[in-house]
């Protein structure tokens, strides 16, 4: 992945073989404050309103993607996708009084569509396919409930790109987390610390995807990043972003 920079604005873009687009944002180049500084994407959080849909728009136009055709969900820690047919709601630039459905992965196979998902410490993961396009919000939780798989048939993926998140580094955790990975095989754990990169990076290549890049940055060690365990909770939200060009 290659960082690029844009009004300040600063992004990690991956390889998807050039038919389509993934950005990994960091918290450069925005407007908030305090805790949420500077380029909070986040809504749910207990940052100004209008800061975020102000930073939406700054990074739209850094991307140079169009604000009213991005697709997001509210996410639950789940494996449910909503598969977007390009008639959706834009929540990203107009975030209104009901929040988007239910989803933890958005996907499509329309051109110039970016399928968004906000993360601070879980995995963001791009997926490519002959069927379109995927970003998903992968934490332990939607990792362990197979949302990779469930979006890899979906749009037949071939490649990927894992985003930073927390690392193997700072990723503490109990046995129930343990637990629910024992079949990816030995060498997830590092102590009480757990590889979430790894397990990615496993479940896409049992899902038959080849190509598989991985940023390898830790979102708590980084703080070019927003981290929710780092800053105990009150913190922004960076994103995961994916476009077919
Ligand atoms: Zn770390």
């Amino acid at each position: 992945m290659i960082w690029r920079e844009s009004s300040g604005v600063s992004w990690l873009e991956a390889d998807l073989g050039g038919e389509a687009t993934a950005c990994f944002t960091s918290r450069e180049g925005g407007v908030s404050e305090g805790a949420f500084a500077s380029l909070n994407l986040g809504i749910l959080t207990e940052d100004n309103r209008e800061y975020v849909v102000r930073n939406r728009l700054r990074l739209a136009r850094c991307l140079g993607v169009d604000p009213e055709a991005v697709d997001m969900g509210r996410q639950v820690h789940g494996a449910g996708l909503d598969f977007n047919d390009g008639t959706g709601f834009p929540h990203f630039a107009s975030p209104g009084e009901s929040p988007p459905p239910e989803a933890d992965g958005q996907l499509t196979d329309k051109i110039a569509r970016p399928q968004l998902v906000l993360v601070a410490d879980c995995l963001p993961v791009a997926l490519l396919g002959d069927h379109g396009v995927a970003m998903l919000h992968c934490g332990w939780r939607g990792l362990a409930a197979g949302i990779i798989d469930a979006a890899r048939q979906r749009v037949g993926a071939r490649r990927a790109a894992v985003g930073p998140g927390i690392g193997p580094c700072c990723f503490e955790v109990g046995p129930e987390v343990e637990a629910a990975f024992t079949n990816l095989g030995p060498g997830l754990m590092h102590g009480r610390n757990m590889d979430l990169p790894e397990v990615a990076r496993r479940q896409l290549s049992r899902a038959g995807v080849e190509e598989i890049e991985i940023a390898g940055i830790c979102t708590y060690c980084d703080r070019r990043f927003f981290s929710h365990r780092r800053e105990r909770g009150r913190t922004g939200r960076q994103a995961g972003i994916a476009w077919l060009d």
